[in-house]
């Protein structure tokens, strides 16, 4: 197919979905034009919600791969593409299947609780799936006579552990390197010159314990998109990875965002271009698929996650 024909990637992108009966998700830190293509934007459950849902018979997910495994669990009737297999991600990579299985025989009792962030490998060890938007629920969920292991985020885990005051709950020692780039003393430095503005803030931010008494609200990123389209406030800094910017800026013409932290910028999640989506769409291109056996041991989890919200 050519571009001269349809005159903008956009509408070659436009018409290969159609041909190819599919439908692209896109994480909320994607590229402003990735997130534009696509027909649904947002955090790791949002689109795991509607990849359950949609009837197309292709997922071109442009997130990162462990997005794709879960739709895959999901949707093992439809083909889950994504635009480039190298865009991985940091935190996933800092737990190994076989780290949980040994962190398991240590506590024999013990309930795991792994944040989406993981891979199905991992997924398929954990009892419970969370979000950063319903991790707190998760928790509160488990019978408070057992042991809940946290995995992998420490600073999610912290929070949690925080909010819901409990004591049994053992977290690992994960971190997400993008959001460790945030830093309390320029959100202090942020604070001071804008002091109308609102500060909302990530759980995974490596500051977290230092700055959450300075946040407004501690929100996962679809939390903060609809926070900040509800909020009077005509101001926010916002801490997390860049990429959400785009859409509240889209959504908010009126508002003035300010990132807490211009280096916040995930490398993985910027991987993906608007020519890798043509790619993807015309070779069907590539495929990410979890093997049944895998697939079925990761579900409960996951699925976990899905009715816990
Ligand atoms: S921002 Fe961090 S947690 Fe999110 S995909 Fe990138 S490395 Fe992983």
């Amino acid at each position: 197919m050519s571009r001269a024909i349809y005159g903008t990637i956009e509408e070659e992108i436009r018409a290969l979905k159609k041909e190819r009966n599919a439908v692209i998700m896109a994480h909320n830190y994607q590229i402003g034009e990735v997130q534009d293509a696509a027909d649904f934007t947002g955090d790791s459950l949002r689109l795991a919600q509607e990849a359950r849902k949609t009837n197309a018979e292709v997922i071109l997910f442009c997130g990162v791969h462990f997005m794709a495994e879960t739709a895959s669990i999901l949707c093992p009737d439809k083909k889950v593409l994504v635009p480039d297999l190298e865009a991985g991600c940091s935190l996933a990579d800092m737990i190994r299947p076989e780290d949980v299985r040994q962190w398991k025989a240590e506590h024999p009792d013990g309930l795991v609780v792994c944040y989406v962030n993981t891979s199905a490998e991992v997924k398929a060890e954990s009892d419970y799936c969370c979000t950063s938007s319903n991790a707190e629920k998760v928790v509160r969920s488990i019978p408070e006579d057992k042991d809940v292991l946290f995995i992998p985020d420490f600073f999610l885990g912290t929070y949690v552990k925080q909010r819901t005051g409990r004591k049994n709950m053992e977290l690992w020692r994960g971190y997400c390197p993008t959001h460790m780039l945030i830093q309390s003393r320029d959100i202090e430095k942020l604070r001071a010159g804008h002091p109308g503005a609102e500060f909302i803030m990530h759980p995974e931010c490596g500051c977290l314990t230092k700055s959450m008494h300075l946040a407004d609200r501690i929100l996962s990123t679809e939390g903060m998109v609809r926070y900040v389209k509800e909020s009077p406030a005509r101001e926010f800094i916002v801490a997390t990875e860049t990429g959400v910017l785009h859409r509240m800026r889209k959504d908010n013409p009126g508002k003035n965002f300010i990132p807490a932290s211009v280096h916040a910028v995930c490398n993985y999640m910027k991987m993906n271009t608007l020519e890798k989506i043509v790619a993807s769409l015309e070779n069907l291109q590539y495929e990410v698929k979890v093997p049944p056996e895998l697939a079925q041991r990761a579900y409960l989890p996951i699925e976990r996650m899905l009715s816990i919200v």
